[in-house]
């Protein structure tokens, strides 16, 4: 999953994009509303995590200028007392939001809530074959039994499952599970698939000649 955090703190802006790195997520930084907002309208992330007070442009026009062409989820954060934000940012698009200063871990958990509901996930475990994969925990097991995945093998295999019954393009995968800093080397995707088939088996992942992959079963 690729995120699009735009924050003009610093501080706060290095610490969310570490932690959510850390979680496995690619991972696109913006100081600024206009930086962010050209960002959010040329690449497709699974969510954008915006600040509210933004300097050069601010984060409820980027709202409601993203809002004119795109459905790209936003979690708001928002003042402390400043409940007007609040309001008008659900009433123009935002999916959720969060007050300053807030929880690492609710801002990881809502993050996760608001990627799944717009992919029309209810719940927060896939069954893929004989494997459950547990989207809150980030965990993948068989039969009750931990199966060890590299982040990246991770946010591959959910990628995939999250979009299971259709063929996933190389491009989209790019898109997704890439962020701005990294190589784009075209044979990457390549070796994490190799990997995930050889500790998952060969049959799980299939490749679709000419327009990408799909989950089997
Ligand atoms: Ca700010």
């Amino acid at each position: 999953m690729r995120l699009l955090i735009v924050e003009d703190e610093a501080d706060l802006l290095q610490s969310l994009a570490l932690a959510t790195r850390d979680e496995g997520y690619a991972v696109d930084t913006a100081a600024d509303g206009e930086e962010g907002l050209y960002k959010a309208l040329h690449s497709d992330y699974d969510c954008i995590v915006l600040d509210v007070m933004l300097p050069r442009l601010n984060g409820m026009e980027l709202l409601r200028r993203l809002r004119a062409e795109r459905r790209t989820p936003v979690l708001l954060l928002t003042a402390r007392d400043a409940t007007r934000d609040r309001v008008r940012g659900l009433d123009g698009g935002a999916d959720d939001y969060l007050v300053k200063p807030f929880d690492l871990e609710e801002l990881l958990a809502r993050l996760r809530a608001v990627i799944r509901r717009h992919k029309g996930q209810t719940t927060s475990r896939i069954t893929v074959g004989e494997y459950e994969l547990n989207l809150s925990a980030r965990t993948l097991s068989k039969a009750g039994q931990a199966v060890a995945l590299t982040a990246r093998e991770y946010s591959l295999l959910e990628y995939l499952a999250l979009r299971r019954g259709s063929v996933v393009s190389r491009t989209e995968l790019y898109e997704h599970l890439f962020d701005e800093n990294d190589e784009t080397l075209s044979n990457l995707l390549d070796v994490h698939v190799s990997k995930l088939r050889r500790k998952l088996g060969a049959d799980l992942i299939e490749t679709r000649r000419g327009m990408g992959y799909s989950l089997a079963g």
